[in-house]
């Protein structure tokens, strides 16, 4: 890293410290030429991949469009914007892990599907309604009910681990 002060193109780290939760690492350094101190932030930084639209073409990912598009979704819903921004947060993070260059679009639909599945019913059902392009009244209550049964099976599994839990606890 160069010296900020004197533009001498290295410096030493005289100290590191990688907090306990969070990625940032901070670091101080010194300049072995001027001698002056300064600290470093150091961050992970993994790019998100370009969007393959259906006809082909490449977009850059825009969060904004994404959020807002789940927004629409969540129109009058009892979510509020901070879990609307770590579902957000969460979609970006499988796209980075995916470690690809690219993603279709098509893809990214199924990971807001899948964000708003374990928000908000109503609004899954209003995104999967566009996105399934589903027009006509009995696609539309199968997926309503499709919706409701995946529903009740999930809250039923998430009961499972709780008495599977307290199965163990009792055998101790
Ligand atoms: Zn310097």
């Amino acid at each position: 890293m160069r010296c900020p002060f004197c533009q001498n193109p290295t410096t030493c780290v005289v100290d590191s410290r990688a907090p306990d939760t969070g990625a940032i690492i901070r670091r101080r350094r010194q300049c072995p030429a001027c001698g002056k101190r300064f600290t470093t932030f150091e961050r992970v930084y993994l790019a998100l991949p370009y969007i393959v639209k259906k006809g082909g073409g490449r977009v850059e990912y825009d969060r904004e469009k994404l959020r807002s598009s789940m927004l629409i979704a969540l129109r009058k819903r009892p979510v509020s914007p901070d879990r609307l921004d770590e579902a957000v947060d969460r979609i970006e993070q499988k796209m980075m892990l995916s470690g690809e260059r690219e993603i279709r679009s098509s893809r990214v639909g199924e990971l807001v599907l899948e964000a708003l599945r374990d928000l908000d019913t109503i609004a899954y059902i209003r995104f999967a309604s566009v996105y399934f392009n589903i027009n006509d009244p009995e696609a539309f209550a199968e997926m309503i009910e499709r919706a409701a049964r995946d529903r009740a099976d999930r809250r039923k599994a998430a009961e499972g681990d709780v008495f599977s839990v307290k199965d163990d606890e009792a055998v101790e």
